[in-house]
């Protein structure tokens, strides 16, 4: 998870126009005069449950969006790296002195030149690279528009140079990328959704150990699909307050003598609410070891095929986040409510709070009438009218025929 982005959410301008792909290809020609190498897609992620979960070195479950950004990308001689986005006015140029430490190339291009920076700490032979980049998601909504742009690029540059890398190292990687050289905190989840997602399934993630379950989320068979809102709230001192949810929770654990609250059961809650000192505290605390719980409770229900069923676990989530983790704001509130009344199965802010995307459990044809309510009950109360998307589970990152 990361502390949501500051800003109002913001929408790739291109989206929608041609596929992305082929958006990919042609600014690489636009850019270069030459045929791309190879093109490569890493998605968008929605985190299905388990929030600020991550970080107190519990579990979460994301899974991937049929959205996508696309590196077209080829090798050069020497080490030089050059970016095209359709994103920014002008390509952005660095070489390897650029990415002997971090933060020297800024603004967008950090999160390009951290990947080299960090391929090269952890000792590759980074080959030098023309990349063009063009995507689907929408930059700062908490879909993570950012791991997408690390795991595109990160493979593109791994197949390039034939790197020997195996996936399961490649998230951490790209979490050095975005943590040092580009200097935002993030946990392990958005990388690791990311690059290893499978299509019809969530991601179980331990993210303690980093190992990970693939577990069959398959709505289409359930005649179900999620509903993603983009609240377009603005985001108000998200950095500040996810910097003191991640401290009040990391004192809690100190004060409970555990290593993080997920070693704190939900059979031994009370018993260890009656330890704390403040009922802020306790209420912190609550959120987290019961969301824990709730992820643990959503796998097995997956794993049983009782898709529908996991709705309530979902809202409850919601519930938990607004009253003891205190991180919706209103749009979230009002979009969890109005595709609940809607009829929904289930309704959840997802991503670390203030702003960002709300999921909601729908029958897959009652979609259309759940999101028309979301944008009714926005327009009543007076917000900015939601963005709104259906989608199913879709693939990790991947190179493109
Ligand atoms: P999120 O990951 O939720 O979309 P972040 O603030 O973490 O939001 O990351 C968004 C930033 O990532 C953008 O401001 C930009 O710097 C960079 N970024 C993401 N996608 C692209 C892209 N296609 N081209 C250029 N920069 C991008
Ligand atoms: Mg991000």
């Amino acid at each position: 998870m990361t502390p949501a982005p500051q800003g109002r959410s913001a929408t790739a301008p291109a989206q929608g126009r041609t596929d992305v792909a082929d958006r990919a290809t042609a600014g690489f020609h636009s850019a270069y005069d030459e045929q791309p190498t190879g093109r490569w897609a890493a998605p968008g992620r929605v985190n299905l449950i388990g929030e600020h979960t991550d970080y107190n070195d519990g579990f979460v479950l994301p899974f991937a969006l049929p959205l996508r950004t696309v590196v077209a990308a080829a090798p050069r001689p020497g080490e030089r790296w050059t970016v095209w986005s359709e994103i920014a006015d002008q390509p952005i140029d660095f070489g390897a002195a650029e990415t002997d430490a971090p933060g020297r190339v800024t603004g967008w291009g950090g999160y390009v030149a951290g990947v080299v920076w960090a391929l090269r700490e952890a000792g590759y032979a980074v080959p030098g690279a023309r990349l063009a980049i063009a995507s689907d998601v929408p930059l700062g909504s908490g879909l993570s528009s950012s791991a997408a742009l690390e795991a595109a690029v990160l493979t593109a540059l791994a197949d390039l140079g034939g790197l020997d890398l195996p996936t399961e190292r490649r998230p951490r990687l790209a979490q050095r990328a975005e943590n040092a050289y580009v200097g935002a905190p993030t946990g392990i989840m958005d990388q690791s959704a990311v690059i290893r997602c499978h299509a019809g399934h969530a991601l179980f993630l331990d993210c303690r150990d980093e190992s990970v379950e693939h577990i069959p989320f398959d709505l289409d068979a359930a005649g179900l699909a999620i509903l993603v809102v983009d609240s377009r709230a603005p985001h108000r001192h998200a950095d500040g307050e996810y910097a003191s949810r991640r401290a009040a929770c990391e004192r809690a654990a100190d004060l409970l003598g555990v290593p993080a609250l997920r070693d704190v059961p939900v059979t031994g809650l009370d018993a260890a609410l009656g330890r704390l000192p403040d009922d802020e505290t306790r209420r912190r605390v609550r959120h987290v070891v019961t969301e824990d719980q709730r992820v643990l409770d959503t796998v097995e229900l997956l794993r049983a095929g009782r898709v529908p069923e996991i709705g309530p676990l979902l809202t409850a989530s919601h519930a938990s986040m607004r009253d003891d983790f205190e991180i919706t704001v209103p749009e979230v509130d009002t979009a969890v409510e109005a595709a609940l009344a809607a009829g929904a199965l289930g309704a959840r802010m997802t991503g670390g709070g203030f702003g960002g995307c709300v999921l909601a459990l729908v029958e897959a044809d009652r979609s259309d009438t759940v999101a028309a309510a979301v944008t009714a009950a926005y327009a009543e109360r007076g917000f900015a009218a939601p963005g709104t998307r259906t989608v199913l589970p879709a693939p990790g990152t991947t190179r493109l025929p």
